[in-house]
């Protein structure tokens, strides 16, 4: 089983208030961290992930935090802030680069599609193209604009990594890609060189990507267990490469099933998913319960007498030893 400290997170991105689908995430990776059965419970962080700026509302995270809080669910650090954490990513950055694992890309979004074209495959909406890897012998001269990772270069020069010794989840990063076990979705295969290609690290914009800064910040902050939405799953292979390249220990994944819409689309803040009712936290939470297989309150009980009945369930059901 798992041995040593466990120390889990909820990382939400401050573009808007929580709504049913975030709040399965913080309850989640909440009860996973306290119904580790060393009599303890583990460490349960809060990241707040505003690296994209622009993208954020103003009092948005204020709003989260206030809300976890009436609903019990209290982290045990104060909030780490991705916006404070520049100069950090900046260092990882460098040693990629210093490493050659990482380039620098001088190519707009015209440039790839003209490149993609030249292959033979044309542009279509919602269709995500692997980096052609136009840059990936040098600038010819032109101004980066964008850094990348050498995912194609590093995954094809996988004789077999087998990463961090201290995983029994069997994680493995081969030739043909990253191969990796979920705790509810199971054993994971994805060819990261060929589906996804030569990530950014750093935008355009000069802004830190999402998968550069999850990876560091999870590592820094001591993370063991990841529990989030299974709409990042296809995320976690990528992230498995960067730890590999800069030698970090890669975390116990585990990814819930998704609230949907009525429709049947995810919720989301641009799906115009309402917020929970901070008025209500027993209901809002009684229902994210309901998405990850637990059993409804009992008639009159309190926040906290709900959350002791879910981790008693959550340790059945998930067992955060693994
Ligand atoms: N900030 C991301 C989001 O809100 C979650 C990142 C993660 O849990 O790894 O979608």
């Amino acid at each position: 089983g798992h041995a040593g400290p466990y120390i889990g997170r909820f990382a939400p991105s401050p573009t808007g208030p929580l709504h049913a689908g975030s709040l399965v995430a913080a309850l989640a990776s909440w009860l996973d961290a306290r119904a580790v059965h060393d009599g303890r419970g583990g460490r349960w962080l809060v990241r707040i992930e505003d690296v994209d700026l622009p993208r954020c509302v103003p009092g948005a995270a204020e709003r989260i935090l206030a809300q976890l809080a009436a609903c019990g669910l209290l982290p045990d650090a104060p909030p780490l802030y991705q916006s404070s954490r520049g100069a950090r990513y900046q260092q990882v950055l460098d040693q990629l680069l210093a490493g050659r694992l990482a380039y620098p890309c001088a190519c707009t979004r015209r440039d790839i599609a003209a490149a993609l074209a030249a292959q033979g495959l044309a542009h279509e909406r919602h269709v995500e193209r692997p980096y052609p890897g136009t840059c990936r012998q040098g600038l010819q001269g032109r101004a980066p604009r964008a850094w990348r990772f050498h995912a194609t270069q590093y995954q094809a020069k996988m004789p077999l990594a087998l990463s961090s010794k201290a995983q029994e989840a069997p994680i493995s990063i081969a030739i043909t890609g990253v191969h990796w076990t979920d705790r509810r979705l199971g054993p994971q295969f994805q060819d990261v060189a060929r589906q996804v290609g030569d990530f950014v690290l750093r935008r355009a914009d000069g802004l830190w990507a999402y998968q550069l800064a999850v990876v560091v910040d999870d590592a820094d902050q001591g993370v063991t267990h990841v529990v989030r939405g299974e709409d990042l799953a296809d995320n976690t292979p990528r992230q498995i490469l960067l730890q590999s390249a800069l030698g970090l220990p890669t975390p116990h994944y585990l990814h819930t099933s998704l609230v949907r819409a009525a429709d049947g689309e995810k919720l989301s803040k641009q799906h115009g998913a309402p917020p929970i009712d901070h008025g209500r936290p027993l209901q809002a939470l009684a229902k994210a319960a309901q998405a990850l297989g637990l059993p409804a309150p009992e008639d009159g009980s309190t926040v906290a007498q709900a959350l002791a009945l879910w981790v008693g369930a959550w340790a059945r059901i998930y067992n955060p030893a693994l």
